[in-house]
């Protein structure tokens, strides 16, 4: 690819304009070889009837260009819309978000205080899980949403993750996870790191559940390097890591795609400090720079990282952090310091020096219909039953009785669960329920059943229950496709 690279870039909202406003001229006045096409997303593209956040040729703009450098965004509230920063994660198909923690000079924490280094990438899954937002009322006071974890997805992040450790020389990455309770889910991301593990046997892999984590990033974070997550565990771990490392306004992140990646800080638009040049460009500045060395451009973030820990290090500060007994810098001079400060080694803690290396980043080619990831091959497939959830204010027992001398045709009610737990055939008196249940009903062992045969079931019960919807229980090669209920 010959430079300059041209990239798209969107400033966002609230605090976005006036951090990427100084960002870039931290760049241009490193002469990083990059080329800006500006475009419109965010809260006014809403507001002026763009459902999705951004105009045609925005997108056409991000999907020709493969880069998408931005500035934080707001979604309008209560209006129905979803967020632009999932919706933009998900539609191109960013599936690895990278997030760097790590202790500056200068920017004092607990830890830092204590004399314990942090550096912390956690990799969270982008595209699957709640984060589907796929979620739906089934009763008027039961809410269910769906929970997507595919084997093509958690590939991608996982074999993102171990590439990323042996590219730089990491030694060791964890899983985390909550496969103990979400068997199916969390135990097939868990399955799919252990088997892309074993094609890096030069690094350690280790598993941990991730409440646990949780516990010891806070008691002992050092013995973490790249931890990799589904979408909200991640989330929700890696604001704690922020948490580590100074805050929000030191944490950077990268959303990595085949085609199309974005960079972006994790902070939000801030509207508190909005329009007041207070705001700390430094997130968005880290972030820029982990797309220079996507790029190989390493000379260069080498620079402007050194000048950033440099000032850092001088105790200087915006009003978010430092020392406050050292009055604090504006947004603009902040940005200033940073560029005087071009050439400046800081005394602890160097960005690396490593040359520039050719960039391996193509600008995407145009696919002209949308990619079935491969699934794996499969030897048999059975269906051997069915879970009816419905809508009831009956007891269990009151359910089973009704529902008797409708099961003549070889399908047996074997359990009925409230919220997960079994409350039929047996169960305890103290389980509270609400009015949604779930009736699972398994065929006779030697019957061979269509799906249909189950819709045509479903269909005479639905004369005595009213049901809110429908799964089959399948045995999927030799494996039970479903979870038992809690007692089952
Ligand atoms: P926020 O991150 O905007 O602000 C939380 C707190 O941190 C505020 O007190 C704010 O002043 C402070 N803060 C954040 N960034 C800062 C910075 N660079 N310098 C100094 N202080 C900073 O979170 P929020 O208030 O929950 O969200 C505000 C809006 O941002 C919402 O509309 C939300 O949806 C959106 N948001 C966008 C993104 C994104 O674009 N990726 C991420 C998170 C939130």
């Amino acid at each position: 690819m010959s430079l300059p690279i041209k990239i798209s870039v969107a400033k966002g909202d609230g605090i976005g304009p006036e951090i990427m406003e100084v960002v870039l001229r931290i760049f241009d006045a490193a002469k990083v070889p990059l080329e800006y096409e500006f475009i419109d997303m965010g809260k006014n593209l809403f507001e002026q009837g763009f459902s999705s956040g951004m105009t045609p040729e925005a997108k056409a703009s991000v999907e020709r260009n493969g880069i998408l450098f931005k500035g934080p965004m707001e979604t309008p509230k209560g209006k129905g819309m979803k967020s632009i920063n999932v919706t933009a994660r998900k539609v191109w198909s960013t599936f690895a978000n990278r997030r760097h923690f790590k202790s500056l000079h200068g920017v004092d924490t607990v830890f830092s205080k204590a004399g314990i280094p942090i550096d912390i990438t956690i990799v969270r899954e982008n595209i699957e899980d709640t984060y589907g937002g796929v979620e739906h009322m089934v009763t008027r006071d039961v809410a269910v949403g769906r929970r997507f974890i595919s084997r093509a997805g958690s590939e991608q992040v996982i074999r993102y993750a171990f590439e990323m450790a042996k590219k730089e020389g990491i030694k060791k990455v964890t899983c985390g996870h909550k496969a103990n309770i979400m068997k199916m889910t969390d135990g097939l991301f868990l399955e799919v790191f252990y088997e892309i593990a074993e094609e890096y046997p030069e690094i350690k892999s280790n598993e941990i559940i991730v409440d646990d984590l949780a516990m010891k990033l806070v008691s002992k974070p050092n013995e973490f390097q790249v931890v990799v997550l589904t979408n909200l565990q991640g989330d929700i771990i890696s604001d704690l890591c922020a948490g580590l490392v100074g805050g929000l306004g030191f944490a950077p992140s990268a959303n990595i795609g085949d085609s199309i990646s974005i960079f972006e800080a994790v902070h939000g638009t801030a509207p508190d400090i909005a329009g007041k040049n207070i705001a700390n460009p430094t997130s968005l500045l880290m972030s820029g720079l982990m797309m220079l060395r996507y790029f190989g451009m390493m000379q260069y973030a080498a620079t402007i990282e050194n000048a950033l820990l440099y000032t850092l290090e001088q105790g200087i500060h915006t009003g978010d952090f430092g020392d406050k007994n050292i009055p604090s810098k504006n947004t603009t001079d902040f940005a200033n310091i940073i560029i005087n400060n071009f050439g400046q080694q800081p005394k602890k803690g160097k960005a690396k020096d490593i040359a520039n290396i050719p960039t391996m980043f193509k600008a995407p080619l145009q696919p002209d219909k949308q990619k079935m990831m491969a699934s794996v091959a499969l030897e048999k497939e059975t269906i051997v039953g069915v879970d009816l959830f419905i809508e009831s204010e009956l007891l269990a027992s009151e359910i089973a009785e009704i529902l008797k001398p409708k099961l003549r045709q070889g399908f047996k009610l074997v359990n009925i669960s409230n919220r997960g737990t079994q409350v039929w055939p047996t169960g305890s008196k103290f389980t509270e329920c609400v009015n949604h249940y779930a009736l699972r009903f398994e065929a006779r062992k030697d019957a061979e059943i269509e799906a249909a045969d189950m819709f045509a079931f479903a269909t005479v019960l639905s004369s005595k229950i009213k049901i809110t919807s429908i799964e089959l229980l399948k045995i999927l090669g030799d494996k039970k496709s479903y979870s038992l209920a809690q007692g089952q």
